[in-house]
């Protein structure tokens, strides 16, 4: 779950991070209101789940409340890169003397938290970490041991700071780290993390990932949820409790289980095709789960027909039937569908749907090669 930059800012200010004064507007007279009392100079920034937004126009600099009142105007209601800004932060502007990057993600490949500095944060840093990798300095660190000094010091180290700035930085690095493990971060960083021209820390952006896995056990982070910035196709699938990630190809999967599901992905492409989604409706779905799963594949411009894979295990295949015989009642079975139904009521399962549009397979492999060449086909078709 991706958090906007002010809650961000409202988390890690709890936790002790410097930022400078700022507030969220919806109107240009709020934004006007917050200028004038955060003492006229402001930055005005839009409010979207996107990086970027500083070479985007999403982040400007207000010389007065006027100003500001002018660039909430025009921002609220625009687009930045290409999400609607529904709301702008209006913070008090910091001249900067030097924008630092520091970053905490989940590492994959050490089983841990990797932490990252730079001399050269701010809008450029994915150019440097592309162009010279060498420029951000990266610490593996241990979730249960956390972030040890001599790891803080590398990391103060690498941005070239003086004795006192560097005590804060070591500071400003650890509280980020408890803050990543306590909020269920898969990513948290501040870029810029700026040394202003008095030589003061202050952190001018945060960027917070959360993991949805820990979403349970964070109640408080996930009311902040802002399901407007998210696929609504993703956010009703997340309604009815299946696992669904939409990719580019054109052949719908509905599959029971993840390994499964994964297997169907395989083997679609092996017989040349391209699957439109993963889907996993888990075990023991019921026929409401299993039709909204269907309609949510269905309403994908892309998708040219669909494969439902089950191994009915504690899922019953004759549920599985159910919820497409309704679907065709409905109407709704727009394109070809093939289905390979084994295990539990497979054979009730089969009974309902012979004699429909659905086309029965036996084996995976079958079912496969099928679908693909039924997408092949119906992409002749308008849909
Ligand atoms: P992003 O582009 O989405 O990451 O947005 P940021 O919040 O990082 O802002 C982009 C850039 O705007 C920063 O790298 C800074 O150079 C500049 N900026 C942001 N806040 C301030 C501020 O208070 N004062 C000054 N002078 N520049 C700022
Ligand atoms: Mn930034």
């Amino acid at each position: 779950m991706k958090m906007h930059e002010y809650q961000a800012r409202e988390v890690l200010a709890r936790h002790g991070v410097p930022f400078p004064p700022a507030r969220v507007a919806e109107t240009p007279d709020e934004a006007e209101a917050i200028a004038r009392e955060l003492g006229n100079k402001v930055v005005v920034k839009a409010q979207v789940h996107a990086g970027g937004r500083g070479k985007a126009g999403g982040v400007k600099l207000a010389g007065s409340p006027g100003e500001a009142r002018e660039l909430a105007r025009t921002m609220v209601g625009s687009l930045i890169k290409g999400r609607p800004v529904r709301e702008v932060l209006v913070g008090q502007a910091v001249p900067i003397g030097r924008e630092l990057y520091l970053g905490a993600v989940l590492d994959r490949a050490t089983k841990g938290v990797s932490m990252m500095a730079s001399a050269t944060g701010g809008v450029d840093i994915e150019e440097a970490a592309r162009s010279s990798p060498d420029a951000i300095v990266k610490v593996a660190v241990d979730p249960l041991l956390g972030l040890a000094e001599y790891q803080a010091r590398d990391l103060a180290l690498a941005v070239g700071l003086a004795a006192d700035q560097a005590k804060v930085f070591r500071a400003i690095a650890k509280t980020l780290f408890r803050a990543f493990l306590e909020c269920d971060c898969s990513l948290l960083e501040i870029n810029p993390l700026a040394v202003t021209e008095d030589g003061l820390l202050i952190a001018l952006d945060a960027r917070m990932v959360i993991d949805d896995n820990a979403l349970y056990r964070q109640p408080s982070l996930a009311a902040l949820r802002d399901t407007s910035e998210e696929d609504p196709a993703e956010v009703e699938a997340q309604r009815v409790g299946v696992n669904y990630v939409k990719l580019d190809g054109n052949v719908g999967c509905i599959v029971n289980g993840a390994g499964l599901a994964m297997a169907t992905m395989d083997t679609i492409k092996l017989h040349g095709g391209e699957p439109a989604n993963f889907l996993d409706i888990g075990g023991g779905a019921n026929v409401e789960q299993i039709g909204a799963a269907l309609r949510i594949i269905l309403k994908e411009a892309n998708v040219r027909a669909v494969l439902v894979n089950i191994f009915g295990g504690i899922t019953r295949c004759d549920i599985v039937a159910q919820a497409l015989v309704d679907l065709i009642e409905e109407r709704r079975l727009d394109v070809p569908v093939v289905a390979r139904l084994v295990g539990t009521n497979a054979a009730e399962g089969r009974q309902m749907l012979t004699g429909t549009d659905v086309s029965l397979a036996t084996t995976m492999s079958e079912a496969a090669k099928r679908v693909v060449c039924l997408a092949g086909e119906s992409r002749q078709v308008a849909r």
